[in-house]
């Protein structure tokens, strides 16, 4: 049995992720603030007596004792991380600080939660990781996009000058049962839209693609990552290469739901990444790992989740 701290454990991938780990024989310390997550997503590990949860916030430091570390501390939406972006920064920047230094007394396999984000507005499609990025370092994803970059340099350094043992993933859009109803991201935005009948609000042209990633497939990854040779420390692409376009996306919702909504456009924002698509053959040839489940599945049981969540059964 391993002790395993997760930050960000109360958030949408965390919950999922504490879950698994505990599935899995382990010991686990959840770490959240509560900025996006929420008890309700563990609601159901109070009590367990191989499950720990302590608020506390990955900017200040933090002592505990454990033999490996997933660093998942971070909003993930683009309305969350923008809503304070300055602690958005302070959260991928001195959260890494922290929880690498913790890391680095303990002796402990650290994982960080990087993102296709590192790749901005891609020029180089599909995106491979040896592909530096195109990103705007003054824009409203920045607090985002350079936190999650400096944290990977970060990463890199600590396992350079330190001999620390990291592991990197770059996580491509998920989504999947427990994401917040509100947090304004796509899926969750669409599904709640057609299940309340509300317009379905295509920013742009809804002709940007995105490449959706369910859950238990991103879960599989992550685990397979962190338990992977100690030589591979990535950064390693996690994400399903199904490419689709917005409206594309929209359309599927609305037929899932059979909703009545109707679709309106609307601005597309700032510096919104035009193409998104993961070139997984690392992940393939170093974890044998390869996303299972396909969108509609994927789409199939969010709906069910929300439908049971919004009471519209
Ligand atoms: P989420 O917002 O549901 O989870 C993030 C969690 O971190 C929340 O529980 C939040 O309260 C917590 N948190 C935020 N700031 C904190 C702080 N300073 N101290 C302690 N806890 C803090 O988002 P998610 O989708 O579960 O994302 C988890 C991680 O995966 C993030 O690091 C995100 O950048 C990364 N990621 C997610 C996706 C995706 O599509 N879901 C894509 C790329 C990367
Ligand atoms: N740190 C922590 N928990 C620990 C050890 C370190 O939170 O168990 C923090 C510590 O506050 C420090 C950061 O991690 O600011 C980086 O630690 P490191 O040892 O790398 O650097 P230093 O302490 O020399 O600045
Ligand atoms: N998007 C949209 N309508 C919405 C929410 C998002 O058309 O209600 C678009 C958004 O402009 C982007 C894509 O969907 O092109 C994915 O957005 P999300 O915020 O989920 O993630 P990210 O942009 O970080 O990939």
């Amino acid at each position: 049995m391993t002790q395993i701290l997760v930050t960000g454990g109360a958030g949408f991938l965390g919950s999922h992720l504490c879950d698994r780990l505990i599935a899995n024989g382990n010991d686990v310390v959840c770490v959240d603030n509560y900025f996006t997550g929420s008890k309700e997503n563990i609601r159901h590990l109070i009590g367990n007596p191989h499950f720990e949860l302590m608020r506390h916030d990955v900017t200040f430091p933090l002592y505990v004792e454990v033999g490996q570390i997933y660093n998942l501390a971070c909003p993930a939406s683009p309305i969350h991380y923008q809503f304070d972006p300055v602690q958005t920064t302070k959260t991928s920047v001195h959260g890494a600080i922290n929880m690498l230094g913790l890391a680095k007394r303990l002796k402990a396999r650290i994982l960080q939660a990087s993102t296709s984000e590192v790749y901005g507005d891609p020029e180089v499609h599909p995106q491979t990781e040896d592909y530096w990025g195109r990103v705007n370092p003054i824009g409203i994803r920045s607090c985002y996009d350079e936190g999650k970059r400096c944290a990977e340099t970060l990463f890199f350094d600590y396992w350079r000058q330190h001999k620390l043992e990291i592991k990197v993933i770059r996580i491509f859009n998920t989504y999947g049962p427990r994401m917040h109803p509100n947090d304004g991201r796509v899926v969750s935005n669409f599904i709640v839209q057609a299940l309340k009948g509300e317009d379905i609000t295509l920013y742009g042209d809804g002709q940007q693609t995105r490449s959706f990633c369910y859950v238990d497939d991103l879960i599989d990854g992550m685990v397979a990552m962190m338990n992977s040779d100690p030589a591979f420390v990535g950064p390693v692409n996690v994400g399903n290469p199904g490419e689709f376009t917005m409206l594309e996306l929209a359309e599927s919702v609305v037929r899932l739901t059979d909703s009545r909504s109707r679709m309106v456009f609307m601005p597309l924002p700032q510096d919104d990444p035009k193409r998104r698509q993961p070139n997984i053959e690392m992940a393939k040839k170093q974890l044998g790992w390869a996303p299972k489940v396909g969108l509609e599945d994927g789409l199939r049981e969010t709906v069910a989740y929300f439908r049971k969540l919004l009471n519209t059964a």
